[in-house]
């Protein structure tokens, strides 16, 4: 195995960079709360020079074709495939998530982004707009300049990808501040970037905890901010961003709803909540995890979810068989018991699990919660944990509008065989992202992100590309100018 202590703490100007004059990050590997690798928060003249590297690179960057930039970035994906191995294996030790999730989902979705916007890149144009008298406009897209990228533990090599691949095909550079408690996967990302061919300064990584990101956030030299966390980091940090009238994106937390109606196919519907609750020990933003059962087939689904949960492997992440680890960390855990507390004392039903496995890591089994009412905490609140909370209800109506009972709208899913209702309740739920007869699905050429609370823009598909370019007009004159006097 790989040691996973980097080469240095942050990636600036197109090389490592050390500065040990910042905080000390202690890097914890989940599955044994063993300390594997250590860090230091970026100090004001690391995150300067990020900056002024990310400033004269953008130039550099944007000057080349966006062939020439697409080139670099489908590069940078092949080698992140052939690299995928060793990459999901450091996503593993960063987050605890079983290899036999890390090898399918994270270097391989961050490939598929960079080779989707790096082939998107060579087409990013204006448009003609033609006027009266042969009078016309026409349209540049141009990048924003400098952009923030700012990440959440569950997902370091996607995130620092989604993020990252929009951004450079536009021609921008970016300074990308992964969180402090997973800190190790977005330098490979910049690192496999530089040898792929990005000029110095494009793509850039510092850590820190939150202060490093109100720091980039805050500098005159950032054009945008992309975050993804929390709704209360993305209220300070929006604020923040509004004050010098950055672009931003948003991708936030929820708590999504998840219908399963009396008709549904009832082995699919137990598989999407399985994976909708708890897949990557349920870290997920998107997860279902209120999951409205229709009274007819509620017995049913819940004996079956216990029979098929009773084949769960929970064990050591880098056992390839394992499919279920550890939490990111104890604190978390922690966050995620006191919801199992709350849950027990506001009344809910504990079906399985609930409690700490004897073991070391964090480890918390897959959690189910029958009779769930909507004033419960454990049915209002993100957990961001393997919590899911089952609730009954009796018909469409009610059930749609109990879905929608909430500030969050991140997700939604639908599970019905009958195709009127399908596409009738979906089309109700307030969501950016919606699922039928399936969940949790997030490919790249599909826009990911959240109504209401849980956010702003989306990620992926063409529609990134609003997010990190905006339009310039030119308005030409075939004719003499007309003036009153
Ligand atoms: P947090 O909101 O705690 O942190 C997110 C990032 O923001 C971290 O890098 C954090 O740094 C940084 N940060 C914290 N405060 C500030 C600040 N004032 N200014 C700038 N940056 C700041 O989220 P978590 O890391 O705990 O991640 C879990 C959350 O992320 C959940 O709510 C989840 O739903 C959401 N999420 C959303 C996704 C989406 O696509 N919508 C996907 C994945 C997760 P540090 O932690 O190092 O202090």
């Amino acid at each position: 195995m790989q040691d996973p202590q980097p080469t240095a703490s942050h990636f600036v100007n197109g090389a490592y960079l050390e500065d040990t004059a910042g905080t000390p990050i202690d890097v914890v590997y989940p599955a044994t709360g063993a300390v594997i690798a250590r860090v230091h928060a970026a100090t004001p003249a690391v995150i300067d020079a990020a900056l002024d590297a990310a400033v004269a690179g953008q130039k550099v960057w944007a000057a080349m074709t966006g062939t020439e930039r697409g080139r670099i970035l489908r590069r940078a994906a092949d080698m992140m495939r052939d690299r995928n191995r060793a990459l999901s294996e450091l996503e593993t030790l960063d987050t605890g998530k079983p290899m036999q999730e890390t090898l399918v989902v994270d270097a391989t979705s961050g490939a598929d982004a960079l080779e989707y916007f790096g082939g998107l890149a060579g087409s990013l144009t204006g448009e003609h707009i033609p006027l009266a008298g042969g009078d016309f406009v026409y349209t540049r897209r141009v990048p924003l300049g400098v952009c923030v990228g700012i990440g959440a533990w569950n997902y370091p090599t996607q995130i620092a990808c989604w993020k990252g691949a929009p951004a450079l095909a536009c021609g921008n550079a970016m300074v990308f501040k992964p969180s402090e408690t997973t800190p190790l996967c977005a330098l490979k990302v910049a690192e496999i970037l530089h040898e792929a061919g990005l000029p110095a300064g494009v793509y850039n990584v510092v850590q820190g905890m939150g202060e490093v990101g109100g720091a980039l956030v805050t500098d005159p030299r950032v054009a945008k901010v992309s975050l993804t966390g929390s709704v209360p980091t993305g209220r300070k940090v929006y604020a923040a961003a509004a004050e010098g009238m950055k672009h931003v994106t948003m991708e936030l937390g929820g708590k999504s709803p998840m219908l399963i109606f009396d008709d549904a196919d009832l082995e699919n519907a137990v598989s999407g909540a399985i994976l909708g609750n708890f897949y990557s020990s349920g870290q997920v933003c998107s997860n279902g995890t209120r999951v409205f059962v229709q009274k007819g087939i509620k017995d049913a689904f819940l004996a079956r979810l216990s029979e098929r949960l009773a084949h769960v492997k929970i064990g050591d992440p880098m056992d390839e068989t394992v499919s279920f680890g550890p939490m990111v960390s104890e604190r978390q855990m922690r966050i995620v018991e006191g919801y199992v507390d709350a849950g027990l004392n506001e009344g809910a039903r504990l079906v399985t699990g609930g409690k700490q496995l004897a073991r070391e890591g964090f480890y918390l089994p897959p959690t189910v919660f029958a009779d769930v009412t909507d004033d419960m905490s454990i049915a209002r609140e993100e957990i961001f944990g393997p919590v899911m909370a089952v609730l009954d209800f009796d018909d469409e109506a009610e059930a749609i509008a109990r879905a929608n009972d909430t500030p969050f709208g991140l997700a939604a899913g639908v599970f019905t065989q009958d195709i009127t209702r399908a596409h009738r309740v979906i089309a109700a739920l307030e969501a950016g992202t919606g699922y039928i007869n399936t969940y949790n699905l997030a490919p790249v050429e599909a826009p990911f992100g959240g109504t209401k609370a849980s956010g702003v823009g989306r990620e992926n598909s063409k529609l990134a590309i609003e997010h990190y370019s905006e339009m310039r007009s030119v308005y030409v004159a075939m004719n003499d100018v007309e003036a009153p006097y």
